[in-house]
């Protein structure tokens, strides 16, 4: 078939499993476990759909604003996709168009290298060292741009500021993306770092820490003139990626900072329990600044617990890679469903001993 050989063969990424089971504790796929702020559902309610009628706004102004207002950047300086994998996606198509390859780490976020196939850009993976920390001098080497999530995932670990600066300090020619899919648990943000590096874009989401991954909302934000190429790209593939009810709500969720405050404050505590918990029960883990705990056991292989809390219909993340074929990352989920995790594994455990 003379066709075939021409299609964009790609090898898609696979995103955590969505099962749909009334009395099953969902820790796979790092979502928050509390609801959108109640602005957002007050404003649902209020929802007029004759507005569905005309194309929503291709600036996403309202969102762009309040996230500027937020930020403390101009609104220039913004841009909103659908989703952070929207905007990563759009970045890399807009910023890593080079010969050189872009470099990222080698256990991390696994759309990267996905994305890096679909484009055709040339990339090289950085091994993180023993203790899964991000060892900034890999980045000193000649690349096209690089990407890494701080915290990482699925590692949880946090980089200081000072790591993220010395790659930005080694790389001024190339674009740095920092993906802080999870910096609102507890993380300090290169947002400070942008007036200083012009080719810094600093990602985020709405998915994790503001509830609300079923609406699809990403941003990142970097200097005016990063944006203004990277809208040129948005507007040369689909003008009105964001549609009318993720803008609205979306504002609704930034306009409540109390409760966005109030909900990473109950994750962060959760999670800190967790730690002692699961430590007590044989595990070691990275300190996780993230909203999930990237777990080994000291003697019962991961694969087999994953199994295990499946058939329970506990759910968190397992992968068969290279380097983390013996971790589970378990997303931080509400009091009640961690003490659930928690004494299923006690009882398991047990009998493993
Ligand atoms: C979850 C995640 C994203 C994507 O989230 P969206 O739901 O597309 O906003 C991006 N990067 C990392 C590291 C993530 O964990």
């Amino acid at each position: 078939m003379k066709w075939e050989d021409n299609v964009r063969r790609v090898i898609p990424y696979v995103a955590g499993e969505q099962p749909n089971k009334p009395n099953m504790i969902k820790l796979n796929t790092n979502e928050c476990p509390y609801p959108p702020a109640p602005g957002v559902e007050k404003r649902t309610a209020e929802m007029n759909c004759d507005a569905l009628r005309l194309y929503p706004d291709s600036n996403t102004t309202p969102l762009v604003n309040a996230l500027a207002e937020y930020y403390h950047v101009q609104p220039s300086q913004v841009f909103v996709g659908v989703g952070s994998d929207d905007v990563i996606a759009m970045a890399f198509m807009t910023f890593f168009n080079g010969n050189e390859p872009i470099l990222f780490p080698d256990v991390t976020y696994s759309f990267y290298d996905v994305w890096a196939d679909l484009y055709r850009i040339p990339y090289k993976t950085c091994p993180l060292d023993d203790d899964w920390h991000i060892r900034p001098e890999d980045y000193k080497q000649p690349n096209g741009g690089i990407i890494f999530p701080n915290p990482n995932a699925p590692t949880g670990l946090l980089e200081d500021l000072a790591v993220v600066e010395e790659i930005l300090q080694s790389n001024r020619d190339v674009i740095v993306v920092v993906d802080e899919a999870y910096i609102d648990f507890g993380g300090v943000s290169a947002l400070s770092l942008l007036d200083k590096y012009d080719n810094l874009l600093v990602v985020q989401t709405f998915s994790k820490s503001r509830a609300m991954a079923g609406l699809r909302i990403g941003f990142c934000i970097g200097s005016e003139k990063l944006i203004k190429y990277m809208n040129d790209v948005k507007f040369s593939f689909n003008s009105y990626t964001m549609n009318l009810p993720s803008q609205l709500l979306g504002v609704e969720a930034v306009k409540d900072d109390k409760y966005f405050k109030e909900t990473t404050g109950k994750i962060v505590a959760t999670r800190e329990w967790v730690k002692g918990e699961l430590k007590e029960l044989g595990f070691t883990f990275p300190d996780s600044m993230a909203n999930f705990i990237f777990a080994s056991h000291k003697t019962v292989p991961a694969e087999e617990i994953f199994q295990a809390l499946r058939e329970a219909d506990i759910y968190v993340r397992y992968w068969n890679k290279p380097r983390i074929s013996n971790s589970l990352r378990i997303t931080v989920g509400t009091d009640e469903e961690m003490r659930c995790l928690i004494d299923f594994l006690k009882e398991y455990l047990k009998d493993k001993a």
